[in-house]
């Protein structure tokens, strides 16, 4: 290796690792790297099939489109996805003309960059932040990959520390949602939807099947009545349930706050919350945030969000959408920050095209593969 590209690998390790010296357990790449060529984009849209009708209090649906990103350059591939969502205004479409933007951003790019990168990622176009989170998703896959090494590793992170992670039971007649319990059986802690005037029963329906497994509920903004949602949380905390999430629409700060002010269980802002700019607000509202790389535009932000709430002192989770393994995995990379992980996206679906991340005694487990860690199923 040229001591000019020695240098340049060292100095990205050490950036990666938010480090000036100690690069001890990073072995440094000896491959060779062009300059100026740029990165070589390309997507297209998969649908992904759900194992059970998926509904909410907001909508349901049997499957989704997302939108597979690689970037490529010296003979490495990065991958990203995109899971848009329509709460966000997003659909695949939107997805693809951000993707169009991006093509000769990365045309001219330099992917160990990637911080300077992904601030230009993040200034795309307004909203939008599924597709920024596919090319940032890539970015790092890429970079983690001509390093050689995994991005959990660059980022200085112990993968055993991750939480275990949570399994959702979406909104349905209770007997269906009585099976999905049942079927939740390897899962070791639940999130179970709610929002609905019929709460109460589909609670009972789970407890009937699991009357002792730990229970979170989202109620994805249905609640719209703060003295019923305090009702509601006193009788969900009298039968096990550990923490709220997003009671209420996300324009209702005030109210939220009245709630957390007397809710005996932590309230968590998922809808409130897209990136690092809307915490310092949020965390007079709400106990903990609720991350997820389709909200926040990948994993660079998402790091950013982590590290401003540590320090308000909050909770932080890492949830998903309905998502392939490839942005469960990426997500994985993170979770030894975290206090609550909501991973199950990829569980969801019953033609995931990638494999990464898998699930051992509850808790995702990530692999040693350099990048994400993902393949092609
Ligand atoms: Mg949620």
């Amino acid at each position: 290796m040229e001591r000019r590209d020695f240098l340049k690998t060292v100095g990205v390790a050490a950036m990666a690792g938010g480090m000036t010296s100690g690069l001890t357990g990073i072995a440094c790449s000896k491959r060779k790297f062009t300059k100026g060529s740029g990165m070589k984009l390309s997507y297209e849209i998969k649908q992904l099939n759900l194992r059970h009708t998926w509904t909410i209090a907001r909508n349901s649906s049997d499957f989704k489109q997302n939108v597979f990103v690689k970037l490529e350059k010296d003979g490495i591939v990065g991958i990203g996805e995109a899971a848009p969502n329509v709460r966000y205004g997003e659909t695949p479409e939107s997805t693809i003309e951000v993707l169009k933007k991006a093509v000769p951003l990365f045309a001219n790019a330099d992917p160990f960059k990637f911080v300077e990168l992904g601030y230009d990622i993040q200034r795309l176009c307004e909203g939008q932040t599924a597709g920024k989170c596919a090319l940032d998703i890539a970015l790092m896959d890429w970079v983690g990959k001509a390093l050689e090494q995994p991005l959990y590793r660059l980022w200085g992170l112990d993968p055993e520390k991750s939480p275990l992670t949570s399994f959702s039971i979406g909104i349905d007649t209770p007997e269906v949602m009585a099976q999905k319990t049942k079927e939740a059986e390897p899962y070791k802690i639940l999130k179970v939807k709610v929002g609905k005037p019929e709460d109460e029963e589909f609670i009972k329906a789970v407890r009937s099947v699991a009357p002792y497994k730990p229970i979170r509920v989202d109620a994805n903004e249905g609640w719209t009545d703060k003295d019923v949602a305090i009702r509601k949380i006193e009788w969900l905390v009298e039968n096990g349930v550990e923490f709220i999430e997003q009671p209420m629409p996300s324009h209702m700060l005030e109210e939220t706050r009245w709630l957390r002010d007397r809710s005996p269980v932590p309230i968590i802002a998922d809808e409130a919350v897209k990136s690092a700019r809307d915490i310092p607000t949020l965390a007079e509202a709400y106990d903990g945030i609720n991350i997820k790389l389709m909200k926040s535009g990948g994993l660079q932000e998402a790091l950013r969000m982590i590290w401003l709430a540590k320090s308000l002192g909050m909770k932080i989770m890492i949830g998903c959408m309905i998502e392939s393994s490839v942005a469960i995995t990426a997500a994985a990379q993170l979770c030894s920050l975290i206090d609550y992980a909501d991973l199950d996206g990829n569980l969801l679906i019953s033609n995931d095209p990638y494999v990464g991340a898998t699930l051992a005694d509850g808790q995702v487990v990530v692999n040693d593969k350099p990048g994400i860690g993902v393949r092609e199923a």
